[in-house]
């Protein structure tokens, strides 16, 4: 595949000359309107309307039980892991494959991340590696799943949906329930998607969305922790509003809490764009469908939805036939004013995680090596 002709081709389906970036939040809907609303209203904070009403229609979406707004993705997802029981010292499995948000969230609980492998099918957590590892590594006691070596308890799990490409969810459950593992899905990017019919982040207790500007849907800057039942919902409002015991005007808080609110102002945004985002799924669909006849006959794989999933395809992504193609592609792309990425550098190449426990990595790896995302913005018209 040479670069010019990719190029040309993207240049076609933007019907643009000038930069083209990633992926760019597009506000064709009510958006003004409803930002507006919370300037007049004076309601601009963490109280409003707005965030109800987001919330709400994210659960309806989502078919979650109750879905509570946060000040970002990440803050979503420490939250979600609290919720799960993540204390000090645990170990909390997830893919070295992920953005760092994932495992900041886990380091920020005093807990540690345990790379295990991704599945070729998904580009997401691996069942079967997962499973694998735990049968050399773990073993189930009264007290949990403890890793035989250092005897830290093996408290969660955080699968992450890459590029909104669902990971294989029964497998995993059936993995975390026989080992008594808490799931705790990154769905960051992958609002919209479903497995087998079902919304991802609706598989565990509770689990994380990002509203991010380059996201699906963005609130400027927000997140939401989805929850499997009123109760856990509960306890997630709770603890993002710095843990407040409700009362007219006493000020009495029952534990350490966050202050992780929406605020309304980024509420209303996201409100609206939840008016749009059937429309957005249409259209990255489509834009999927057209790159992947691009490809069809060239030495380049696109990357599509596995088929027990239907995708939101966030950010499309091909695998170069090798790493020094994924190298020229990359910067004669950029250079001319294609933007284009490589995946995320692998989390235990990171300063941070370089000493945390890990499986083998090959599947990673080489995904590491191969992949470029390409521009993903949803077409207008
Ligand atoms: C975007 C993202 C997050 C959360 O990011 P925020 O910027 O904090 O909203 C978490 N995990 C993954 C995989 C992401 O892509």
């Amino acid at each position: 595949m040479a670069s010019d002709q990719l190029v040309e081709f993207v240049r076609e389906l933007y019907q643009t000359n000038e930069f083209i970036p990633l992926h760019a939040p597009t506000f064709n809907g009510n958006e003004k309107a409803y930002v507006a609303d919370t300037i007049d209203s004076t309601f601009v904070s963490s109280v409003g309307k707005y965030v109800a009403q987001f919330e709400n229609h994210i659960a309806s979406f989502t078919g979650s039980p109750r879905a509570v707004a946060t000040v970002n993705g990440t803050a979503a997802l420490h939250t979600a892991l609290h919720i799960a029981g993540v204390t000090r010292g645990d170990l909390v499995i997830t893919q070295a494959l992920t953005f760092v948000a994932t495992c900041n969230a886990i380091y920020h609980m005093g807990a540690e991340p345990l790379f295990i492998d991704v599945s070729p099918i998904s580009l997401g957590l691996c069942p079967k590696a997962m499973d694998l590892y735990l049968q050399e590594h773990a073993e189930l006691t009264e007290q949990g799943c403890i890793h035989r070596e250092t005897k830290q308890t093996i408290k969660a799990a955080v699968p992450m949906h890459t590029f909104g490409h669902p990971v294989e969810l029964d497998e995993l459950v059936a993995v975390c329930e026989k080992w008594h593992i808490a799931l705790v899905e990154d769905a960051a990017e992958s609002l919209g998607s479903y497995y087998k019919g079902r919304h991802t982040g609706t598989f565990g207790q509770c689990s994380a969305l990002s509203f991010n500007g380059n996201k699906i849907i963005t609130t400027g800057g927000g997140g939401m922790v989805l929850c499997a039942s009123d109760d856990l919902g509960q306890r997630a409002k709770h603890v993002t509003t710095t843990a407040k015991v409700p009362h007219p005007y006493e000020f009495y808080h029952d534990e350490p809490g966050f202050n992780y609110r929406m605020p309304n102002l980024n509420a209303a945004l996201g409100y609206a764009q939840m008016e749009v985002l059937e429309s957005y799924l249409a259209k990255k669909r489509h834009l999927a469908q057209q790159y992947q006849a691009f490809f069809a006959n060239s030495d380049v794989r696109f990357i599509t939805e596995p088929a027990y999933a239907s995708s939101n395809y966030w950010l499309n992504a091909i695998l170069c036939p090798d790493q020094e193609t994924r190298n020229t592609l990359l910067s004669e792309t950029n250079d001319a004013g294609v933007m284009t990425r490589p995946i995320w550098q692998l989390m235990h190449r990171l300063p941070m995680f370089k000493h945390a426990l890990r499986g083998d990595l090959t599947q990673s790896e080489f995904i590491e090596a191969h992949l470029v995302n390409l521009p993903s913005t949803p077409i207008s018209g």
